[in-house]
């Protein structure tokens, strides 16, 4: 496969969006904030105050962005928001969501979180017929999709029509002056939960949003699924008959927040399986087993319960390393000013360490830890990733690099990796594996395997 190297924009990201609740936007910014690692690069709110659309966005954290002031301004019982994580450092601005679009059918806004693998031929087929694009995003193609035809047909088939000509991962809030709509692709790669609090409701991309801000969940939105939320309530629409549940597995591995529910399952518990799977896949002789906050302490937890080797705190991780850190130099860094993480002499020094990682991408990390953890005195480092060896790129929005900087693509030879890394021993957790922990006989497991579950384009493959 020739790797693509014209890699656009990634989106990971994190949608937000309330109907009919007093101060949508005041909850719109909790649950923002709940949804805050899902992206620091952005944030911003678009409110409905019953005459217009009124927005705030800018570059940073929802704590950066938003204060009493400019919250107090943004009224009405209708919100969407949105958490931008973005690999395009250019153009992060014009990137930042929601947009706002105005029709002669009235103005919409939309927030969305997922990657299309069809965005280039999109993006032409409307760029000739005399679309004017403002951003890298995908978010702006499926206004672009749903403006094209100007017939006096209820929006929602616009919307249908749109959304049968994309084609990849998405999550997209949109929201009318009387309606918003909640749309998850049809392969069902992004996560989006539908939850309820005094009369109204709020849609979120986790279920940890709801629980901070007091809504009550009802269920997921369905692959393929149009919830329309109106005065009347809630509508389902299908726009596809094609329904899969390739939910993207790195939403458990790494990406979603412990606390949240994906699809039935707890994220916190998929990874303490994961654990528990691979201390019978890949047993090891340690005193220790120690996880890499914050990610892989749930899988570290699963490991030392299945192993019986004790689990400890040997790496403690520094909460205010914010976006704005200014990182020590190397000079700096090689006299030890450590900036993230740091060991915990006491604990790991004369110990054998069973050292529990989510995943390796491109290994540098891993082996700044396993260095450290050698500098204070650990005897030996047996590595345990649990998650599968990641040898392909993601499409879909998940920016795990271009493929040729993924070290298990890089070197191929777990022996070579493990060298490079400097652990003692290192194994992964199997495929088969990742499907047992989430007891799902679906998943996307594309970056482990090369299997996508989607079609993918020319300048994909
Ligand atoms: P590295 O191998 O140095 O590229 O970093 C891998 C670590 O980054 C993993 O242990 C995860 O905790 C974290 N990680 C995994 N996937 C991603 C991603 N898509 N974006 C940012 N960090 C990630
Ligand atoms: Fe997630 Fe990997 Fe699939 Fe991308 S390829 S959606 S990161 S599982």
């Amino acid at each position: 496969m020739t790797l693509i190297n014209d890699r656009k924009l990634n989106e990971e990201c994190g949608i937000f969006g309330v109907f009919g609740v007093h101060d949508a936007s005041s909850l719109t910014y909790y649950g923002l904030h709940a949804l805050q690692h899902r992206g620091q690069e952005g944030c911003g709110i678009t409110c409905f105050d019953n005459r217009e659309l009124n927005r705030i966005k800018g570059e940073g954290l929802v704590t950066e962005v938003f204060n009493e002031k400019n919250l107090a301004t943004l009224h009405g019982d209708m919100a969407i928001g949105h958490v931008l994580y973005s690999a395009d450092c250019n153009r992060k601005l014009d990137n930042v969501q929601p947009f706002i679009f105005t029709h002669s059918t009235g103005d919409f806004t939309l927030a969305h979180n997922g990657s299309l693998v069809n965005s280039t031929q999109l993006k032409k087929y409307l760029e000739d017929k005399g679309s004017l694009f403002h951003s890298t995003s995908d978010s702006e193609i499926l206004a672009h999709l749903i403006k094209k035809d100007n017939d006096s047909r209820d929006r929602l088939f616009h919307i249908i029509d749109a959304l049968n000509m994309m084609e990849g991962a998405f999550a997209f809030v949109v929201m009318t002056a009387s309606k918003i709509y909640a749309i998850r692709d049809k392969h069902g790669l992004r996560p989006l939960s539908l939850g309820k609090l005094n009369g109204g409701y709020v849609v979120s991309s986790e279920t940890c949003a709801f629980d901070a801000t007091g809504v009550e969940f009802i269920r997921d939105v369905e692959p393929g699924e149009i919830v329309v939320i109106d005065k009347d309530g809630l509508t389902s629409v299908d726009y596809s008959k094609f329904k899969r549940y390739n939910m993207c597995a790195m939403e458990y591995i790494y990406f979603a927040r412990p606390d949240s529910d994906i699809e039935g399952t707890n994220v916190h518990s998929f990874r303490k399986e994961t654990g528990k799977l691979l201390a019978q896949e890949a047993p090891v002789d340690a005193d220790i087993v120690i996880g890499v906050p914050d990610s892989s302490l749930s899988a570290a937890v699963g490991y030392s319960e299945a192993s019986g080797i004790p689990y400890e705190k040997g790496l403690i991780k520094n909460k205010y390393v914010g976006r704005t850190f200014i990182q020590p130099s190397q000079a700096l860094r090689e006299k030890g000013v450590k900036m993230k993480l740091s060991a915990v002499r006491s604990i790991v020094n004369g110990k054998r360490v069973a050292l529990i990682d989510d995943s390796i991408v491109r290994g540098t990390t891993v082996q700044r830890i396993v260095g450290m953890l050698k500098q204070f005195g650990a005897k030996e480092v047996h590595l345990r990733i649990a998650s599968p060896e990641m040898t392909h790129p993601c499409f879909y929005g998940v920016e795990t690099t271009n493929g040729d900087e993924l070290i298990s693509a890089r070197l191929k030879d777990i022996e070579k990796i493990k060298e490079n890394i400097g652990a003692d021993s290192l194994a992964f957790l199997s495929v088969e594996s990742l499907y047992k922990a989430g007891n799902r006989s679906e998943l996307c497991v594309a970056c482990f395997t090369g299997k996508y579950p989607t079609p993918l384009y020319k300048n994909q493959q």
